[in-house]
C-alpha cells in the first residue's frame, strides 16, 4: 500500500518537492519568530510591566512634622579655634544644646537607650545617657518661627585644639535640639534633633559638615534624616519656597532601613518635570540611590535609575495617589 503510494508522489514529483520546501518553510518561520519572541522582550511583552511591579518593593509611607531645622551657616570659615555658627529655623520654642567633644560610643549608646528604655526629649536626659562624657556643654534658647545665628565656641581655656588621630573616639560637636514646652512635646511626634557636626583642626582637615541627623521619636525610634537627589528645573517657580516648613521638607527624607514604614515630613511641591517624558510631575524615589526623577506614568518602567543606572530595590511616592486624584478633582 505504501509503495503504491510512495511511487505515485514520485509520478507527481513536482508537487512533492514543493509540498516538503513548504513545510520546510512553514517549521523554519515558526521556529524564527518563536526565538525571537523570547529575544525582544522590551516591544513585544506586556507581561514584563506587572512582573517589574511585584518585584520593586513600594515602601508604604507616613507623613510626619520635624519642628526642629538646622544649618551651618558659612561651614568654610568654622573651626575648632575660631568656632562655629549655627542657623536654626525651629517651628516651637526649642532648646539648642552644644557638646563639644563628646563620645561616639557613648552617643550611640544613648540611641539605643533612646529606644529600649527611655525617650530623650530634654538636654538632661541626653546628658544621662551620655553619663557627661562629652567636655564642653552651652545651651541657647531659640524662639520660634524666627531664623536665629548662633555663634558656639569652645572656650579658650579649656585649651583643646584638635580631637586626635582618625579614626576618633569623640564627635567635635552634637547639637541637640528639643522642644522647650512641655505641652508641644505632646503635638509632635519628633521631640528630639540630634547633629553630629565635624569640625576642621589641625589634625583632621575635613571640612566642616552635618555628618549624620537623627531625628528622635516619641514613640522610641530613631531615623536618619537624608537628602534627596531632586532634578533641578529652573523653569518651575515652586508658590512658597520661603515658608520654613517646606524648605525643611524640600530637602528631608526620613529612612529607617528594614522597616517598610518611612517616614518623609510633607508632601514635595511637584512642579519638577520627570527627566523621562519631561511631561509629568516628579513624585517617585528610588532607593538606595535617593534620586527623585520620574512621574507616576514612567516609574513602572524601570528597573535601574535612569539617572546612575543603580538597580532600584525599592521605591516610594512623596504624593500617594489618593491626594494627587483628590488634588486633579479639586483643579479640573
Ligand atoms: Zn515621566
Ligand atoms: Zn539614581
Amino acid at each position: 500500500m505504501a509503495a503504491v503510494f510512495l511511487v505515485t508522489l514520485y509520478e507527481y514529483s513536482p508537487l512533492f518537492y514543493i509540498a516538503v520546501v513548504f513545510t520546510c518553510f512553514v517549521v523554519t518561520t515558526g521556529l524564527v519568530l518563536g526565538w525571537f519572541g523570547w529575544d525582544v522582550p522590551v516591544i513585544l511583552r506586556n507581561s514584563e510591566e506587572t512582573q517589574f511591579s511585584t518585584r520593586v518593593f513600594k515602601k508604604q509611607m507616613k507623613q510626619v512634622k520635624n519642628p526642629f531645622g538646622l544649618e551651618i551657616t558659612n561651614p568654610s570659615s568654622a573651626s575648632i579655634t575660631t568656632g562655629i555658627t549655627l542657623t536654626t529655623d525651629c517651628l516651637e520654642d526649642s532648646l539648642l544644646t552644644c557638646y563639644w567633644g563628646c563620645s561616639v560610643q557613648k552617643l550611640y549608646e544613648a540611641l539605643q537607650k533612646h529606644v529600649s528604655c527611655f525617650r530623650i526629649s530634654t538636654p538632661q536626659a541626653l546628658e544621662d545617657a551620655l553619663y557627661s562624657e562629652y567636655l564642653y556643654q552651652e545651651q541657647y534658647f531659640i524662639k520660634k518661627d524666627s531664623k536665629e545665628e548662633i555663634y558656639c565656641q569652645l572656650p579658650s581655656d579649656t585649651k583643646i585644639e584638635d580631637f586626635g588621630t582618625v579614626p576618633r573616639s569623640r564627635y567635635p560637636l552634637i547639637a541637640l535640639l528639643t522642644l522647650a514646652d512641655e505641652d508641644d512635646r505632646e503635638i509632635y511626634d519628633i521631640i528630639s534633633m540630634v547633629s553630629v557636626i565635624h569640625i576642621p583642626d589641625k589634625t583632621y582637615k575635613l571640612s566642616c559638615r552635618i555628618l549624620y541627623q537623627y531625628l528622635l521619636l516619641a514613640q522610641g525610634q530613631f531615623h536618619d534624616l537624608k537628602q534627596l537627589f531632586m532634578s533641578a528645573n529652573n523653569n518651575s517657580t515652586p508658590s512658597s519656597s520661603t515658608s520654613p516648613e517646606e524648605k525643611s521638607t524640600d530637602r528631608s527624607l526620613l529612612e529607617k532601613a528594614g522597616l517598610s514604614e518611612s517616614e518623609v515630613e510633607s508632601p514635595e511641591e511637584t512642579s519638577k518635570d520627570c527627566v523621562v517624558c519631561q511631561n509629568g510631575p516628579v513624585n517617585w524615589v528610588l532607593l538606595p540611590c535617593r534620586h527623585t526623577c520620574l512621574c507616576d506614568g514612567c516609574v513602572r518602567y524601570f528597573q535601574q535609575c535612569p539617572m546612575c543606572r543603580q538597580f532600584v530595590q525599592e521605591s516610594f511616592a512623596l504624593c500617594s495617589q489618593k491626594e494627587q486624584e483628590k488634588d486633579k478633582l479639586k483643579t479640573p
